[in-house]
């Protein structure tokens, strides 16, 4: 696993320079931050075989300077990122909606992030476990040790590509709606409705054996998560 590289900041290409750069930062921290808390991440690449782009939705892990993807070695583009494409991941959490005096000036607050690169295979074994560890304690922290362990056969069968952060950029919108000037007078309603994630009570599986205490909630959902809610 390679371990952190001690530079503060990603240095910006052509392709990851924001254009509207009060928004933007390329601040190492930010970026491992967002993509650490965001559930989701979006996989662009071009389909080699009609030029055509396709984006997917993925889970995602980063250890250290590296973005992990996992899935089936058999599916389609698991077969294409092992071919190490050009791809870009997006992550996006959406922090609040901006409501303006003006439909015009209407907003949202959020912190994204666009890591652009080639994915490289994780062939290692002993590399590819210890990822999908690394996802399952992102997803869940605290509940691997409980688990029964993954087998080798399932490590081999789960496919596991590599995409280096060093081509990323983050955007960062927070705060109150930005009206013309002229609108400040206007007797409308303006600010912020703040959007959360929330995980909620576990659920238990129904051919949950009897006499199973249900997960702790450090165990299973930890309070410290952004948007958690109790029972
Ligand atoms: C939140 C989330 C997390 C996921 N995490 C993973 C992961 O970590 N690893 C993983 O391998 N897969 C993950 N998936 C599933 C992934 O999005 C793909 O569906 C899957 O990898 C490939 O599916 P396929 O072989 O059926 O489709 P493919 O043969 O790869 O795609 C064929 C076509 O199916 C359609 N398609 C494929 N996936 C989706 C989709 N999710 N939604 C709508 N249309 C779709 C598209 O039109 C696509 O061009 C995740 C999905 C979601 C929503």
């Amino acid at each position: 696993m390679t371990p952190p590289t001690p530079h503060t900041l990603i240095s910006p290409t052509p392709h990851t320079r924001v254009r509207r750069a009060d928004r933007a930062t390329y601040e190492r921290s930010t970026i491992h931050a967002i993509l650490d808390e965001a559930l989701v991440c979006h996989l662009g690449f071009v389909e080699i075989a009609d030029a055509r782009p396709v984006v997917i939705p993925m889970l995602h892990v980063r250890v250290g300077d590296n973005l992990y993807f996992h899935g089936s070695p058999a599916g389609r583009i698991f077969r294409l990122l092992g071919r190490s494409p050009l791809v870009c991941a997006t992550v996006t959490i959406v922090d609040g909606l901006v409501l303006a005096r003006s439909a015009f000036h209407h907003s949202a607050n959020y912190r994204s992030v666009v890591v652009m690169g080639r994915t490289e295979p994780v062939a290692d074994l002993a590399a590819r476990r210890s990822v999908l560890d690394a996802l399952t304690d992102k997803l869940v922290p605290g509940r691997r040790p409980g688990l029964r362990p993954m087998t080798d056969k399932e490590v081999r069968g789960t496919a596991v590509v590599r995409l280096p952060i060093e081509e990323a950029s983050a955007k960062i919108r927070s705060g109150p709606p930005i009206d013309d000037e002229d609108d400040y007078r206007l007797p409308i309603w303006a600010g912020v409705i703040p959007v959360t994630q929330v995980f909620g009570v576990p659920v238990p599986d129904p051919r949950q054996l009897a006499d199973i205490d249900p997960p702790g909630r450090a165990d299973a959902i930890p309070p410290t998560r952004p948007g958690f809610v109790g029972s």
